[in-house]
């Protein structure tokens, strides 16, 4: 377990570290996106059609993650853009996603927090809306910034459990937490996502829980649960990695709807 545990915290230092050196490139030159994939009519991140963006690098390590290959910020991606070209490229599909809008995602957008903050201000001088779908693990000035030209946080809660957070994911929760707060004191409306997994927190004790906490947050409008599955373990197997859930099944349709159903005993808003 010590292992466990360490090796992850070594992996984001390195990974912050990395960060720090791409933030100190982008102050100097031209904004330039590494992006992993864009998806053009994108139904469910956000509300109505959208231009998805998944933004390359992420310093978690969900155990449960369905894309490894967006881990590494310095992998080669497929597009390497300037916040304006993508723009250019969204706006290709403007007839389609005008009702929609654009997203964010990963990866962790927020690794390259600058790039997505200038993407989204050009986005709503378009008259686009604006979402932006994030872990919470990166909760900075920056991270702020971003949020200032975002309609819409998809935000992922994966357990109230601190520990459990940590062994999940390599992380406290801290960023999170904090995150939805501060979504809470300026008013921004937040879709939750909460992947539930066989095993680890598909118990009533746990679902309760995260239920009376969202409870309290006037801005969560609606919470989506997730039901954990292994149609990407063969990333794992094709970058060489071990599989952290081995021999966990997908989570059973009915323990989903029975977790759909506790949260909607605690919440007013929309629970999917
Ligand atoms: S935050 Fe998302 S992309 Fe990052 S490891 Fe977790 S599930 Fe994967």
């Amino acid at each position: 377990m010590g292992l466990f545990l360490t090796m992850p915290f070594l992996a984001s230092y390195l990974f912050y570290s990395l960060i720090v050196m791409l933030d100190d490139t982008t102050n100097h030159n031209e904004l330039i996106g590494h992006i992993h994939s864009l998806e053009s009519f994108g139904t469910v991140d956000g509300p109505g059609i959208r231009f998805v963006v998944f933004m390359q690098g992420c310093p978690m390590r969900c155990l449960f993650c369905h894309n490894p290959d967006t881990w590494d910020p310095t992998a080669k991606t497929q597009y390497e853009m300037t916040p304006r070209q993508l723009l250019d490229e969204a706006l290709r599909y403007k007839n389609f996603i005008k009702t929609g809008g654009v997203t964010a995602t990963g990866g962790e957008p927020l690794v390259q927090a600058d790039f997505v903050k200038a993407f989204f201000e050009l986005c709503k001088k378009e008259g686009l809306h604006t979402a932006l779908d994030t872990s919470g693990v990166i909760f900075s000035e920056k991270a702020k910034e971003v949020i200032a030209f975002t309609d819409l946080v998809l935000l992922d809660v994966k357990t109230l459990d601190d520990e459990l957070h940590k062994r999940l994911t390599g992380h406290t929760r801290d960023n999170n937490k904090a995150m939805l707060d501060y979504l809470q004191s300026i008013e921004k409306p937040v879709w939750i996502r909460h992947v539930v997994t066989p095993g680890i927190n598909d118990d009533d004790n746990h679902l309760e829980a995260v239920a009376d906490y969202l409870s309290r947050f006037s801005v969560v409008k609606q919470v989506e649960i997730l039901s954990y599955h292994t149609m990407g373990k063969y990333k794992y197997e094709s970058l060489g990695m071990k599989y952290a859930l081995e021999g966990v099944d997908d989570l059973p349709v009915n323990v989903a709807e029975h977790a759909r159903e506790i949260l909607r005993s605690y919440l007013d808003c929309k629970v999917l």
